[in-house]
C-alpha cells in the first residue's frame, strides 16, 4: 500500500516510495526541498516555490538569514545547552528583557519554551498555580471559544474548539474546558445586529458562561486576537477584546491572549492585544518569534502573576528540559534585532495594508469567495459554495487543498496554507497569506496574481 497510488493532495507526489518518517499522509510523499532563501523554497525537481506562508505564519523574516544563522553559530561556540534549574545564559536573558521591552514593561516576565502548545500548557498551568498562590483552589475550569485552534497536546486541543482536530480524541480531552462563541464579524452578527450589539451579546454570553459554571471555579478566558488556523485569519471586531476583559475582571478570571501564530509582529504591531486596547494576564508566543530558525515559543506574563508568585511559593511549578535552549534564544534575539533595526513591523502595516486591498479588488466579486479578512500581513480568504447565504462547501469536497495542491504544482509554484471548514459546516474553507514582514510592493504584487490566477484556475477548472 505504501508503494501505492497516493491522491495529489497538498503538492504530494503520487505513487511515493516508502520513507521512514511518518509523513502527514500516508502514503503520499511530500515535496522535497532542498534550499531555502528569502520567500522562496527550492525543491528537489529545480522548481522554486514562492513561500507566501512562511509555513504556518513562522518565516517572520524570511529564509537563510545570514545573520541568524552565524548568531546560532556564534552561541553553539560558546555555550550549546545548560538546565534553567541551575544556569542562565545572555542569549535567554537578552531575549527576555527584548520581550518584555517590547511590550513596554506591561507584561513581567518571559518563560521560553519550543512549541506554541507548550506554551499553551505553560499558560494554563500557571493560571491556575496563581489562583491557588491566592488561596483560591476551587478556581480549576478554562472557558475557549469555538473554532479555535491552540495546539495539539491534550491541554491545548482540549482548550481549542476545532472540531475535525479533536475528534478523534475527544475521550481523552479535558473535562474543565468549555467554549463559548468565536468573535466572526463575517459569520457571527445576527441580521440587523451592529457590531457594538454583537459585542454586547458576546459578552453576555462569556458571562453566562462565567455563571454557569460558578464564576469562583474559573482560572480564565482563552482567545487569539486574530482567529489563525482554525477561522483562517479573522480579527476580532472593535471592542471584542475590552468586553471580554470586564467579564473576566467582574469574575476575578485571567485574560489568556494566545498570539503563538498572529503574535510578534505579524498584525503590525508587536503584540496582537496592543490594537485592542488590553492587556492580557498571561500572553502566549511563538512561529514568528523564531522565524523558523529554531523551534522556539514562550509565554510571557503580567505583573499581577507575577507578584502572586513571587510573594507565594516563588516558583512556577512547571519545567522543562529545553526551556530557555540558548540556541533557539539567540535564533530568536537576532530575528528580533533584524525586525527592530528594518522596522520591519511598520513594513508589515503598509505591506500588509496593500495586500489587503489587492486582494479585495481582485477577488471580492469571485462567485466562491466569501470573505476577505485580516490584519498586517495575515489574511484569510474563505471560499463559499453559496455567496448569498455563505453557505460553505462540503468538507468532503476539501476545496481548500484543492487550492493549496494547485498552488504547489506547476506553474504556479506559490505555497498557500489551507484551512478545513468546520465539520459541522458552520464555516467554510480558507486559505492564508502570512508573507515575510520584508516582502516589497513587488513581492506583494507577485503574491496576489499568482493567488487570484490560483483561485480562479481552480474554481474553472478543478470543479464541475
Ligand atoms: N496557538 C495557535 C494560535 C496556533 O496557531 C498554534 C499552531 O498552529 C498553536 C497554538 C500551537 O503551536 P505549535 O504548533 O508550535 O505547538
Amino acid at each position: 500500500m505504501i508503494n501505492g497510488i497516493g491522491l495529489l493532495q497538498n503538492g504530494y507526489a503520487k505513487n511515493a516510495t516508502a520513507t521512514a518518517i511518518l509523513h502527514r499522509r500516508i502514503p503520499n510523499e511530500p515535496p522535497k526541498c532542498v534550499a531555502s532563501s528569502g520567500n522562496y523554497l527550492g525543491l528537489v525537481d529545480g522548481r522554486q516555490i514562492l513561500d507566501a506562508t512562511g509555513g504556518a505564519a513562522v518565516a517572520a523574516i524570511g529564509h537563510g538569514n545570514a545573520r541568524v544563522k552565524a548568531a546560532m553559530m556564534r552561541q553553539m561556540d560558546e555555550v550549546s545547552y545548560v538546565h534553567t534549574s541551575f544556569f542562565t545564559t545572555t542569549a535567554s536573558e537578552e531575549l527576555g528583557r527584548m520581550l518584555i521591552d517590547s511590550t513596554k514593561g506591561q507584561m513581567a516576565r518571559a518563560v521560553i519554551y519550543s512549541s506554541g502548545s507548550e506554551a499553551m500548557e505553560a499558560s494554563m498551568k500557571l493560571a491556575r498555580q496563581y489562583f491557588l498562590e491566592l488561596s483560591q483552589p476551587d478556581r480549576t475550569k478554562f472557558i475557549a471559544r469555538k473554532e479555535s485552534y491552540h495546539g495539539t497536546t491534550i491541554g491545548a486541543l482540549s482548550m481549542g474548539g476545532h472540531l475535525a482536530r479533536r475528534k478523534f480524541f475527544e475521550p481523552l480531552l479535558l473535562g474543565n474546558i468549555t467554549h463559548v462563541s468565536a468573535c466572526n464579524e463575517y459569520r457571527g452578527p445576527m441580521e440587523g445586529e451592529s457590531v457594538r450589539e454583537y459585542v454586547a451579546r458576546l459578552a453576555r454570553e462569556l458571562d453566562d458562561e462565567f455563571e454557569r459554571l460558578g464564576p469562583e471555579t474559573v482560572c480564565a478566558f482563552v482567545a487569539e486576537p486574530v482567529s489563525g488556523a482554525a477561522l483562517g485569519c479573522v480579527p476580532a471586531v472593535p471592542g471584542y477584546f475590552q468586553a471580554m476583559k470586564a467579564v473576566c475582571d467582574k469574575h476575578g478570571a485571567l485574560l489568556i491572549v494566545d498570539e503563538v501564530m498572529c503574535g510578534m509582529g505579524r498584525t503590525g504591531t508587536m503584540h496582537a492585544w496592543e490594537q485592542e486596547g488590553i492587556v492580557p494576564d498571561i500572553q502566549t508566543i511563538g512561529k514568528g518569534l523564531g522565524g523558523g530558525y529554531q523551534p522556539v515559543a514562550g509565554i510571557l506574563i503580567g505583573h499581577k502573576v507575577i507578584t502572586a508568585i513571587t510573594n507565594g511559593t516563588g516558583a512556577f511549578a512547571h519545567g522543562q528540559t529545553y526551556q530557555g535552549h540558548p540556541v533557539a534564544c539567540a535564533a530568536a534575539v537576532e530575528v528580533l534585532r533584524i525586525i527592530q533595526e528594518h522596522s520591519l513591523v511598520d513594513n508589515v502595516r503598509r505591506m500588509g495594508a496593500l495586500l489587503g486591498r489587492m486582494l479585495k479588488q481582485r477577488l471580492s466579486t469571485h462567485d466562491h469567495v466569501g470573505d476577505i479578512r485580516g490584519k498586517g500581513l495575515f489574511w484569510g480568504i474563505e471560499f463559499v459554495l453559496d455567496k448569498a447565504t455563505k453557505q460553505p462547501f462540503p468538507p468532503a469536497m476539501h476545496i481548500a487543498n484543492g487550492i493549496t495542491d494547485k498552488g504547489l504544482a506547476a506553474p504556479y509554484n506559490i505555497s498557500l496554507y489551507y484551512g478545513t471548514g468546520t465539520v459541522d459546516g458552520r464555516c467554510g474553507d480558507h486559505i492564508l497569506l502570512a508573507p515575510p514582514y520584508n516582502v516589497t510592493e513587488t513581492d506583494v504584487k507577485i503574491i496576489v496574481n499568482l493567488t487570484v490566477r490560483v483561485i480562479e484556475d481552480f474554481f474553472a477548472d478543478d470543479i464541475q
